[in-house]
């Protein structure tokens, strides 16, 4: 379906590890979304980040906004997949069927923390390579170089909205994973240095007013979600009229 000219396929994480291992078998160098509401608002004024999201083999829905809007229009997803939660049924199954995945994001060193916490995790998970998120940008074909020279099947990159959208667009097909995926501040939390929301916070659907509370900068960007509403609303506005003038 389309948000606000955005692509989303509310399919869940079980759903979509068995599309992403597609992708592996068949070295497709598909590129995966994890889209979030303020990534919808964002491609209103971004042309070329909407046109990538609607490029992407997969765009899944993670956060509790598009979640509510993709169930009022006929989606029968029960829950959104977050870039943890997608990580770690991926690597489940990596490790079960041998297939190697790279960690490239996040500060100095956490990629390669995450990745010992995932390997402790789920036994027997190759780790193709880590690599931190902070580099120059004339760094980047060496990096995908690096990358597809470790043989990675699965490409997790961490390196925040849009920028790791925009990356992997650039140079998943030189990197030569079968799938890449950008996960955000995911690597953080695997490796235990941002704590999620308590699970009564996550059930009650408040993870953002958790992180609001323990990290009062986000509240610039969490402006999006009023915005969203806010557009919404305008583009149901739009459509009935559209209904009573045919
Ligand atoms: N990051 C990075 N390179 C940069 C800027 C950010 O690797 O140049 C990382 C940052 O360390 C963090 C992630 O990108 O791990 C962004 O996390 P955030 O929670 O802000 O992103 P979101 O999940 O909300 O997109």
């Amino acid at each position: 379906m389309q948000i606000l000219g955005c692509k989303l396929d509310p399919i869940d994480a079980d759903a979509a590890t068995a599309a992403i291992f597609g992708f592996v078998r068949e070295k497709a160098g598909a590129q995966i979304v994890t889209l979030g509401t303020e990534m919808v608002v964002y491609a209103q004024n971004d042309r070329r980040f909407r046109d990538v999201v609607n490029a992407c083999a997969l765009s899944l829905c993670d956060t509790v906004g598009l979640l509510t809007v993709a169930r009022k229009r006929g989606a029968t997803l029960t829950q959104r997949v977050t870039g943890v939660e997608l990580i770690e049924h991926l690597c489940a199954r990596a490790a079960a069927e041998g297939a190697s995945v790279y960690l490239f994001g996040a500060a100095e060193g956490v990629a390669a923390e995450a990745a010992a916490a995932l390997q402790a995790r789920y036994p027997g998970l190759r780790v193709a390579g880590t690599r931190s998120g902070f580099f120059r940008p004339d760094e980047s074909a060496a990096i995908a170089d690096a990358i597809r020279a470790s043989g990675a099947d699965l490409l997790f990159v961490g390196l925040g909205s849009p920028r790791q959208e925009f990356w992997l667009a650039e140079h998943l097909k030189t990197a030569g994973a079968g799938a890449g995926i950008g996960v955000g501040g995911s690597f953080d939390v695997i490796a235990g240095r941002v704590e999620r929301a308590p699970e009564a916070w996550r059930k009650l659907n408040l993870e953002w007013l958790y992180r609001l509370v323990k990290e009062p900068k986000r509240w610039r960007r969490q402006l999006a979600l009023p915005r969203f509403v806010w557009l919404i609303a305008s583009e149901r506005r739009a459509e009935n009229s559209k209904g009573s003038v045919s």
